[in-house]
């Protein structure tokens, strides 16, 4: 049977993957819409290949560059922030959540309302808003599938029937580009280096985050929602292959791991089928020929991001929306070349600290989930972008 999927965020690293597992798999679907930010070509050639009904471009003024491409194709078009939300409530049984940032989130919601089997990509979406939007899809009668790898891993390894006999989850970490770096090294590191990931090719913002593991401290978050455990039940451990994501350890003692290559592609084939499984020649883990698999203990004092992300959860309420908020302006500054490597956890934690009730801000209950997360994620947004701009006046021997 045919298949209806969208696609928000098509032409970034998930997209891309999503669309080559739907072509090596030969997949029965039909493409409602293809969204991107701002990349036109890429989307334009999308379209063209998958005949979606439509194509949304969020920056409004590459649109009609997007028209002039698709003209006379019958593909319809259209731009700015709202189309995309307008693009995740058209009829996809299937929809792949791979924007990055707390921009995924209205769009991602509205799939969610409309009971669409959401394939979540967009952590930062449940960091924003976690609690609401997985109670939201629950009520629409839909499913949230995590396809983060190590969520996706915890979601093949969890036995439904003993929840409440899970110890631990143990979130696997490649550790990153600067994982044998010393600090100094570190706090001189280029963006080039600190986007070259050792085991994975991703979108520029969440190869910072694995740099300064900040995205480990988001996927603690985004896993204590997913799979409702505290804090304390979720441990990091490093593990430089990347071939067990991660893993369960139940109260017997037993740990149940999901292990393969480190492919995108493995997760978001889950993620399609589940509770099946998508038969494509995907890569076969040949473990005789990795011969070994290592581990150690995080550096929490190389890797701060890890501790703010742990407060920021224990903390609750709202503290995780302002710390995501916090982080996507740190990062941006780093790409930007304004601040070194080490200022974005110095920027995360201090514009928590000094955003008002930064660590204390309890979600008000009813009322209107998506307008209260963008609240918080503005003003976090205003006190980061000043921190920055202390932190980049400093290193220009300005402050
Ligand atoms: P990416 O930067 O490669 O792609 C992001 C996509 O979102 C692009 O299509 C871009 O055009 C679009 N986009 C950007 N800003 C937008 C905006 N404001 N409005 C609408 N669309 C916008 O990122 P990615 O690596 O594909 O990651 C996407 C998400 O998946 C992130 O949340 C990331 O944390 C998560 N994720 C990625 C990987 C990976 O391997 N790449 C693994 C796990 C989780
Ligand atoms: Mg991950």
């Amino acid at each position: 049977m045919t298949r209806r999927i969208t696609i928000l965020g098509s032409t970034g690293s998930i997209g891309v993957s999503t669309l080559s597992l739907f072509e090596e798999s030969g997949a029965e679907i039909e493409i409602i819409a293809l969204t991107a930010g701002r990349n036109v070509e890429k989307l334009a050639e999308q379209a063209l290949r998958w005949r979606p009904r439509l194509a949304v471009i969020q920056d409004e003024s590459h649109l009609p560059a997007l028209r002039e491409r698709l003209q006379g194709s019958g593909i319809e078009t259209a731009g700015g922030t709202a189309a995309v939300t307008a693009a995740a409530q058209m009829d996809a049984e299937w929809v792949m959540s791979a924007i990055v940032g707390a921009a995924g989130l209205a769009p991602t919601l509205a799939a969610a309302r409309r009971g669409a089997v959401v394939a979540l990509a967009n952590k930062e979406s449940l960091v924003c808003c976690g609690p609401s939007l997985l109670q939201i899809a629950r009520e629409a009668g839909g499913v949230v599938i995590p396809v983060d790898s190590e969520h996706s891993a915890i979601f093949q390894v969890l036995q439904q029937p003993c929840l409440d006999k899970v110890s631990r989850l143990i979130l696997t970490a490649s550790g990153g580009p600067f994982r044998t770096w010393d600090q100094a090294a570190m706090r001189a590191a280029s963006r080039e280096q600190a986007v070259a990931h050792p085991n994975w090719s991703m979108g520029a913002k969440i190869s910072i985050d694995s740099a300064t593991m900040m995205n480990k401290g988001l996927e603690m978050i985004e896993a204590s929602y997913l799979f409702a455990m505290e804090e304390n039940q979720i441990d990091v451990l490093v593990h430089p292959q990347s071939i067990i994501h991660s893993m369960v350890e139940y109260a017997d003692g037993s740990t149940l791991a999901q292990l393969g290559p480190p492919d995108m592609r493995a997760p978001i084939a889950c993620a399609y089928a589940w509770p099946d499984r998508l038969a494509w020649p995907a890569p076969r883990l040949d473990l005789a020929a990795i011969g070994q698999l290592t581990f150690e203990d995080p550096d929490l004092e190389r890797f701060p991001a890890i501790d703010i992300a742990r407060q920021a959860l224990r903390a609750g309420g709202r503290a995780p929306a302002a710390m995501n908020a916090a982080n996507e302006v740190a990062v941006g500054a780093f790409l930007d070349r304004r601040i070194g490597f080490l200022d974005i956890a110095d920027a995360v934690r201090g514009s928590l600290d000094r955003l008002n009730g930064g660590w204390d801000l309890k979600g008000e209950p009813g009322g209107d989930e998506l307008e209260a997360a963008m609240m918080i994620d503005a003003s976090a947004r205003r006190v980061a972008a000043e921190v920055v701009d202390r932190l980049a006046a400093g290193r220009n021997g300005q402050g």
